[in-house]
């Protein structure tokens, strides 16, 4: 069995945040983040997302901002 080479099966980035740099993350943009909300209101887990560690994180704290704020629901009901 061959192990497979990081250099050469370089993965394309799917991080939202990096590939739209003009993107501001930002607690009041419900459209946006409503993106990385699963059908249940849950905050979309990093392997689904496709986002990096930092703006996974920063997504995540912007979302739990929302909720606190009344602009996003906690659950889909
Ligand atoms: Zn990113």
């Amino acid at each position: 069995m061959q192990r497979t080479n990081r250099e050469t099966t370089q993965q394309k980035k799917t991080c939202f945040f990096c590939l739209n740099n003009n993107v501001e993350i930002d607690y009041k943009d419900a459209a946006l983040l409503g993106k990385f909300i699963s059908s249940y209101g849950k905050i979309m887990p990093r392997k689904r997302s496709g986002s990096c560690t930092k703006h996974q994180r920063k997504m995540a704290n912007a979302i739990k901002r929302a909720r606190a704020m009344g602009i996003m629901s906690f659950t889909s009901r």
